[in-house]
């Protein structure tokens, strides 16, 4: 997001030169950086952040999936600043613990689905997936299976950006040709994106042909080399894609069939997104043997990341040979402070009834969002509870994208970014992830803003004779 036309004060321009000059950021076209550089935020209270020039804006985006509980509590800073006081740092090698890591790994075990009660904790939601990826491996060399390493995924995923992480993930922008890829153990198959279901096919049709190629992958890879299949509940960065309804649990139940793991990343979809603190067993019926999680953990205060496992699992890999050791771990794992953080967090979720809060709002955000769906380029609204997006399109009869190089996303995002509203644009599409305390208003808020800026872009697209 390019920064405000509004002339930047002496200490916005400051930060902004010396981040230009020595910050790589993620995901950022060098060339535009170098002129335009980024936005600076300072400060960040509720649903609310500042720019470095005091402007205000909403924020839709929620950091990145992430504010979940709202930016600045004086609770949150509370627990973390007596987290340091008391032990800032201790490391959860081989056989040291510290209270919070204890404590938080019992409080996710009792909110985690049936069966999965054991927690590896990580740094963040790449380093939980690309630790799934290896506990795959792990599983399967301990049940008498070491040929059962090959993972499938889908298309457009994503799944973070360790190598292994962004190798399970396969969103098209991100296939570089700078970088390389794991290719010859994980595999694609397709995204259950319904709105570009191909050849006309009906939901129906299309949740039968989604099911189909994942058999016939399975069969072409054989069944016993799959270990594991990596699935988003609801794929968020790869376009916030609904699938057919029932696709996962039928994919659930190929998986089990096969014994094939289920790895459910729910790195955006826990902790409230969808209204739950897991999506896949209480929104989609599926019970994974894996699940990945981040972000909403800490609601975005501290980086924490964790990899949940079943029962089973954990019984397959700790009996047996009593010299065998999980050689996989991070320095932070199980930081003292982040941990704290998380509980004070899930405090928070449970005093103020979040998880019924999103449902409500969530319900509310969807319901009007819909709205947007009689503007000339906007070929569709989706998604679930408080995980949203709208796809522009060119025709909205034949689906037919903006040429990427106008960045119709960016132009709808930075039109109402100058009316006081982030959005997030990826491509074609803008999404939305704001926080679960998001007020009526607000949403209101979100929806309208959202219109004029549709509307301003698509004006201009008429006037130069695009559209
Ligand atoms: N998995 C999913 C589904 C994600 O959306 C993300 C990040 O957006 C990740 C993993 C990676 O998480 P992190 O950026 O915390 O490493």
């Amino acid at each position: 997001m390019a920064q405000s036309e509004a002339p930047i004060n002496d200490n916005g321009r400051e930060i902004m030169e010396m981040d230009r000059a020595h910050n790589l950021h993620p995901w950022t076209h060098f060339d535009s950086f170098k002129t335009e550089g980024a936005m600076v935020i300072s400060e960040g209270k509720g649903t609310r952040v500042k720019d470095a020039n005091g402007q205000e804006y909403l924020d839709a985006v929620g950091g990145l999936w992430c504010t979940n509980i709202g930016l600045g509590r004086d609770e949150m800073a509370d627990a973390i600043a007596d987290q340091v006081r008391k032990l800032a740092f201790s490391n959860t090698f081989v056989e040291m613990t510290n209270e919070p890591a204890a404590r938080l790994s019992k409080k996710l075990a009792e909110i985690a689905p049936t069966g999965i009660n054991h927690v590896h904790f990580t740094t963040g939601g790449s380093t939980a997936v690309d630790s799934a990826y290896r506990m795959v491996q792990f599983y399967h060399t301990c049940a008498g299976n070491p040929e059962k390493i090959h993972v499938i995924a889908r298309e457009q995923a994503y799944h973070g950006s360790t190598y292994a992480s962004i190798s399970i993930g396969k969103k098209a922008m991100d296939r570089v040709p700078e970088f390389r890829f794991i290719e010859d153990t994980i595999h694609h198959v397709s995204s259950p994106d319904k709105y570009r279901a191909p050849n006309g096919m009906s939901e129906a049709e299309f949740g039968d042909y989604l099911i189909k190629e994942f058999e016939d992958k399975i069969a072409e890879i054989g069944a016993d080399k799959v270990g594991a299949f990596f699935a988003e509940p609801l794929m968020g960065a790869g376009g916030v894609l609904v699938a057919p309804d029932g696709y996962l649990k039928r994919m659930w139940e190929v998986c089990q069939r096969h014994g094939i793991l289920f790895v459910a990343d729910e790195v955006v979809t826990a902790f409230g997104r969808l209204g739950h603190w897991f999506a896949s067993e209480d929104e989609f019926g599926v019970v994974p043997d894996m699940i990945t999680t981040a972000k909403g953990l800490s609601s975005g205060y501290l980086p924490i990341g964790a990899l949940l496992y079943s029962d089973h699992v954990h019984e397959v890999i700790s009996t047996g040979d009593p010299y065998r050791w999980f050689t996989s771990g991070y320095t932070y794992a199980g930081h003292p402070v982040s941990c704290a953080a998380a509980l004070k967090n899930i405090e928070i979720f449970e005093r103020e009834n979040l998880l019924e809060r999103a449902k409500e709002i969530g319900t509310y955000f969807e319901t009007r969002l819909h709205e947007l769906e009689d503007m000339q380029i906007v070929g569709d609204v989706r998604g679930c509870k408080l995980m949203m997006c709208v796809e522009n399109v060119m025709n909205k009869d034949t689906k037919e994208l903006f040429p990427p190089s106008m960045n119709i996303g960016g132009l709808i995002a930075d039109a109402c970014q100058d009316m006081g509203l982030i959005v997030r644009p990826i491509n074609h599409l803008n999404v939305m992830s704001p926080p679960l305390i998001i007020t009526r208003d607000e949403v209101d808020f979100i929806v309208e803003t959202l219109r004029k800026g549709i509307q301003q872009v698509t004006d201009k697209l008429i006037e130069d004779g695009v559209i």
